[in-house]
This record gives C-alpha cells, sequence and structure tokens, in this order.
C-alpha cells in the first residue's frame, strides 16, 4: 500500500470532534482547501493545537482508499487570542464559514489564504470588526470572481441602480424598485469595494444603522450564487435596522414579481 506525506500550513476555518474522539478539521492553506482527520486526536495534544482559527502546519498523509488525509503532526504557527471576544468570535466564525463555502477543495489560490488570514487579523485588532468582516466578505466574493452587479438594475438592466434587490442581493433600478433607495454611503461602498483597496474602503466606515441592509444583501447573493451557505447564513447578523424597519420581516417583506 502507498502513502503520500505532506507538509501543509493553514489555518483552521472548521473543526467537528466526532463521537469516537476524531477530530475532522478544514484548513485553508496557499494550496486550497485541505479537510482531514486527527484520529483520536481529541485525548492527545493535537487537540488544542487544532482548534478554530489557529494557523497550524501540520503534516497529513493520505492512503489511496481514503477520502479523508490524516493528520500526523500538528504544530502551533501562530493565534489569535482576541478572538475568543464574543463580538470578535461571531465575525472570524463568520468569514471562516464563508471561506468554507467560496473555496473548494484543491483549488489553489494563495491570495485567497493571504487575503483571509488578513481578514482575521482585522477581526482581532480593528475596532469595528463588524466593518472588517464586511469588507473583507465583499474581497473575498471578488476573489472568487462573483461579483455582484452594481452598473445595471439586476431586474431590467437600466444603468446606475440605486435601491436594493430583495430577491438576489444586486441592486434595482426606480422603476423594479420598492424599497426606499440606498443612502449615499452604502451606495458608494457596494458600487466601489471589490475594486478598491481594504485599506480605503476601512477608512470610510458606513454606518451602523445602515450595515443590516448591506448584510441582508450579501446574504441574498451569497445564498443565490454560491450553493452549501446553509451554515453561514445563520452567522449573518440578522437584527434589523432602526432605519429600514420595512425589512425586519425578512423574506415576508419579499413582493411578489
Ligand atoms: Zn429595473
Amino acid at each position: 500500500m502507498k502513502f503520500r506525506s505532506a507538509n501543509r500550513s493553514g489555518i483552521v476555518i472548521r473543526r467537528r470532534v466526532m463521537p469516537s474522539g476524531d477530530i475532522i478539521v478544514t484548513l485553508l492553506t496557499p494550496q486550497g482547501k485541505l479537510k482531514a482527520i486527527a484520529r483520536g486526536g481529541v485525548r492527545g495534544p493535537l487537540a488544542s493545537r487544532l482548534n478554530l482559527f489557529h494557523h497550524v502546519g501540520v503534516q497529513v498523509y493520505q492512503t489511496p482508499n481514503n477520502d479523508l488525509a490524516t493528520v500526523k503532526q500538528a504544530v502551533l504557527e501562530g493565534a489569535l487570542p482576541s478572538l475568543a471576544e464574543p463580538e470578535r468570535h461571531a465575525f472570524a466564525h463568520l468569514m471562516a464559514e464563508f471561506a468554507d463555502a467560496l473555496f473548494q477543495e484543491g483549488e489553489f489560490s494563495e491570495t485567497a489564504f493571504e487575503l483571509f488570514a488578513a481578514a482575521l487579523r482585522g477581526v482581532a485588532h480593528q475596532p469595528d470588526p463588524e466593518w472588517v468582516a464586511l469588507v473583507m466578505s465583499y474581497k473575498l466574493l471578488g476573489l472568487a470572481g462573483i461579483v455582484p452587479q452594481t452598473a445595471r438594475c439586476a431586474r431590467c438592466g437600466a444603468p446606475d441602480p440605486e435601491y436594493p434587490d430583495p430577491l438576489g442581493g444586486q441592486m434595482l433600478c426606480a422603476a423594479c424598485a420598492s424599497l426606499p433607495a440606498y443612502p449615499p454611503t452604502s451606495l458608494d461602498f457596494l458600487r466601489g469595494v471589490v475594486r478598491r483597496t481594504v485599506r480605503a474602503s476601512m477608512d470610510a466606515p458606513v454606518p451602523l444603522s445602515e450595515r443590516p441592509a448591506l448584510w441582508r444583501a450579501l446574504e441574498r447573493f451569497v445564498t443565490v450564487q454560491v450553493g452549501g451557505v446553509h451554515s453561514w447564513r445563520q452567522l449573518v447578523p440578522s437584527e434589523p435596522g432602526a432605519a429600514d424597519p420595512a425589512l425586519g420581516t425578512g423574506l415576508q417583506a419579499i413582493p411578489p414579481i
């Protein structure tokens, strides 16, 4: 029987402890996503190293008949202790699930890894982790090549739409819209975030009251465009902002087409 052994370095974006005591982890690495099992890991030193958001170096081996690679060793290369704070943890968890939904196993992307690592550092250290998560979610979408249309109405194609698209998370023109237009700051963010630098977007945060509508648009867009985002969706902030009570009822607010 042949064994293939490899050394990888990556960030733990998902961790599941099985009743058997095995730990199944998904790492985001510069070589793509890697899913592996640490057999009996929960009883050994691997348990604390393979924690969520840890940057670890692992030695894995794969047998030809086995789907999952096995973790032989794991070395902690970096950790962000402040991600344990509840608010930061929520957004780090959201980013990890988002990356998991967005990137496929074996898909090589050093840039995706770097961007995700920067997102986690931002969520860990910046005073406004929610804004980091919003900006970086759109940047990751752009990297994955799944970009919301902002130049034309998603329904009729009219130029320069300014209204929310409650069904698809894109944008609608005045004639197709049923909701109030986006405020100028949100409009500027949605039109510019994908091509702008992270720094530029971080320096121009959208007011808190406008964010629920942006999260809702992101949630709708990703749900329509990317498959298997159920666990991610549950993490998206859903509290309706005082600024647009009309959307508070979620799907029920969507008018018939
Ligand atoms: Zn239209």
